[in-house]
């Protein structure tokens, strides 16, 4: 079927054919009149589906781990630019494998949205500004298919016809690009978009809008899917689209707060770089520094390596240590490349990321796209060490860790430091066995057990700095 479709493209492009007769006049204007873009202020799309968490894959380059999507209301203020996504998950990959907040105890509420410029996301009881997530959720307000047709509306975006339709292109220039395919029902069925990913550069998403139905005189699709970064990450069915029923509203006063960075000695030499949702952790040697974790994207790390800079004055960053390839943790290793520092990571990763550093980075080209320098790898397999003689950091992999195949850990002999990301994160004090011992955590004291790593203190890429006795409790260990 595939063969066959590419083959009749070639045909086409060598006979150029007029497609659309006198009775198929496709325009924008049609489209607008046939999907009711003119009586549409307010969607709401209410069902259910399956979701997979973009950058969260158990190995790089293997599928995003997927979470049911029990409840969910997509909901569309097309007069005032708000994008509201409200949903209930539930735990779905059994046994828990990969990134992703996972495992989901029961059930579990996530809600995010954007007004405007202004991005947020409910976590728990607060709700908080996100630049995080700006660029995604922006794409995805505007690549819906009434928001689209309205940009494309506004730009007088040329229609250029197709095989069973047509096509037209919106650019929004350091944001979002798009392709629409418009089918012979003038309904919007197929948007290839690309969206800036820290990791992997101008990201190519594609949705399907399908199911088409008729909600007095508006069509809205009831069956959405998506992939991005080549794998799918939502598949939505509507059980009911509500037009125009208002009440969509953004939280008041979502500001971004400007990155902090607070940085506390850990040991001599051994810094704890928090104050953020991700911290890193300085390792001062003779006569550079270690930075351990840039996560994010460009906006933390560079404020995490001005302060380093700051609390180490006058050693440059000769390494940065990436604990494993999820987005979040490694969102910020270019921008430590773009400082010249080489990246430190478990083999397994580096062709992953030279290939997705190879990716074009138009929409929004970052420090390192700016700077024209090449990204230099260090990697190792179970164990490397970096010493100058004096100090030591040791890295070893965490095995058989379901949270990331490529999991490492730092351990500081000397000052019995050990540095660990998402397989312990103490964000309110342990002070017993949980009723439910998290596998992450229990494998990473496993791990510690089998190395037999002295470990005094423990520095967490999230939460709190805690002796070992709080990991102990943590992973029910005796
Ligand atoms: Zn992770």
């Amino acid at each position: 079927m595939h063969g066959f479709r590419s083959a009749t493209a070639i045909v086409i492009l060598a006979f150029p054919l007029p497609l659309a007769g006198p009775a198929g006049a496709q325009d924008l204007d049609a489209i607008a009149k046939a999907m009711g873009v003119g009586k549409v202020e307010t969607l709401h799309y209410i069902g259910s589906g399956t979701f997979w968490a973009v950058g969260q894959s158990y190995r790089p380059g293997e599928p995003w781990p997927r979470f049911n999507m029990v409840r969910a209301t997509r909901a569309f203020d097309l007069k005032q630019d708000v994008f509201v996504n409200d949903f209930v998950v539930t735990q779905g990959e059994n046994p828990p494998r990969g990134g992703g907040q996972q495992p989901v105890i029961g059930e579990q509420r996530r809600a995010s949205g954007i007004a405007g410029d202004k991005a947020w996301i409910v976590m728990g009881a607060f709700t908080m500004a996100t630049s995080r997530f700006q660029p995604t959720l922006r794409h995805d307000y505007w690549t819906s298919p009434h928001a689209l047709v309205k940009a494309a509306l506004t730009d007088q975006s040329k229609l250029t016809p197709a095989e069973a339709g047509a096509t037209f292109e919106v650019t929004r220039a350091g944001r979002w690009k798009a392709r629409v395919f418009v089918g012979k029902a003038n309904l919007v069925e197929r948007v290839e978009s690309w969206v800036d990913s820290p990791v992997l550069g101008d990201m190519a998403v594609v949705t399907t809008y399908g199911a088409y139905k008729d909600f007095g005189g508006v069509m809205a699709p009831t069956r959405i899917q998506q992939s991005a970064g080549g794998h799918p990450v939502l598949d939505f069915t509507a059980s009911e689209v509500k037009i125009n029923g208002g009440g969509i509203t953004a939280p008041t006063a979502i500001r971004e707060a400007p990155e902090q960075v607070k940085v506390d000695r850990a040991a001599e030499g051994v810094w704890f770089v928090a104050g953020g949702s991700h911290h890193s952790a300085a390792v001062e040697m003779r006569d550079h520094v270690i930075l351990f974790e840039c996560p994010l994207g460009d906006g933390r790390t560079q404020a995490v390596i001005e302060a380093v800079k700051k609390t180490i004055p006058g050693k440059p960053i000769r390494f940065a240590v990436n604990t494993h390839h999820h987005f979040d943790h490694a969102g910020g290793l270019r921008a430590c490349a773009a400082e010249g520092a080489a990246i430190v990571t478990h083999a397994m990763n580096k062709p992953y990321f030279e290939q997705a550093y190879a990716a074009p980075r138009t929409l929004e080209p970052d420090a390192l796209a700016r700077s024209g320098k090449k990204a230099e790898f260090v990697t190792f397999e179970d164990k490397h060490v970096l010493s100058d003689g004096a100090r030591t950091l040791e890295l070893h992999l965490v095995k058989d860790n379901a949270h990331n195949a490529g999991l490492i850990v730092g351990y500081l002999p000397k000052e019995k430091i050990l540095i660990v990301a998402d397989a312990f994160s103490p964000r309110e004090p342990i002070t017993a066995v949980p009723a439910r011992l998290n596998p992450f955590t229990t494998n990473l004291w496993a791990n510690l057990q089998q190395l037999k790593l002295d470990v005094d203190t423990v520095i967490p890429i999230h939460g709190r700095m805690v002796k070992v006795e709080e990991l102990r409790l943590a992973a029910g260990a005796k």
